[in-house]
Parts: structure tokens; sequence; C-alpha cells
């Protein structure tokens, strides 16, 4: 049987407990992109050298890291109410207390298949 992890508290979660998932982004945004006439009319080959130059000493996946890393986090449900409360500083000790709503309950109540009755294996 599949189990997830909360990668928050280390929880263990079965397939059909409540879970959230964090997709994170994390891209350069450089400045202006935006090209001239003169920059598309510039002899591009000398850049392009001095650059393979000074990457051919560097760590490919350093280089890769700091033009893009993504992230996919399994959160528990406590865990996702304090993530979502403060993303940047989360941290699972500061997991707030059970709200006491029953998630299951209300995905039910909203007709969704929360309550997947598939017996455990
Ligand atoms: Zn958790």
């Amino acid at each position: 049987m599949q189990r997830f992890v909360c990668d928050g508290c280390g929880k263990e979660m079965k397939r059909n407990d409540t879970r959230y998932q964090v997709k994170i982004d994390v891209r350069v945004a450089k400045g202006d992109l935006e090209f001239s006439l003169m920059d598309l009319l510039r002899d591009h080959k000398k850049e392009l050298e001095d650059l393979v130059k000074r990457l051919e000493d560097k760590d490919p996946k350093k280089i890769e890291e700091t033009i893009y890393k993504g992230f996919e986090l399994d959160l528990c449900p406590k865990c996702q109410r304090a993530y979502i409360r403060d993303p940047l500083r989360f941290h699972p000790e500061q997991g707030l207390p059970d709200a006491g709503i029953d998630i299951d309950e209300f995905l039910r109540s909203l007709g969704g298949d929360a309550d997947d009755t598939e017996p455990e294996a």
C-alpha cells in the first residue's frame, strides 16, 4: 500500500488520509529581457566563449539551481495550516493545534469521494 510521509513533521499518512501537496518553483527573474536592434547586430561569439570558459569549472547542478529549482512537499493537515499561515517561516514545531474540523467529513458533505472505503492491504 502506498504511504506518504509528511515533509513537515514526519507523520506517516495512508493513501486515503487527507494530505496536501505543495509545489514550489524557484526560478531566476532577471530584470530587463527586452532586446534592441543593437543587441541583434552585436557579435556574440566572444561573449559566448567567455561564458563557456567561466562555466567550465562549475558544478552543473549548481549552475542549474541558479536558474531553476523545484520542490514538491506532502503535508499533513496540521502542517498545512501552519504552512499557509507563514510559508517562509514554516517549521513543524509551530504546527497549529488541531482546528477541530474533520476535513474528510467536510469533503463528504461536498460530495467528494474522500470516503474511499477500500479496505487497507
Ligand atoms: Zn505534518
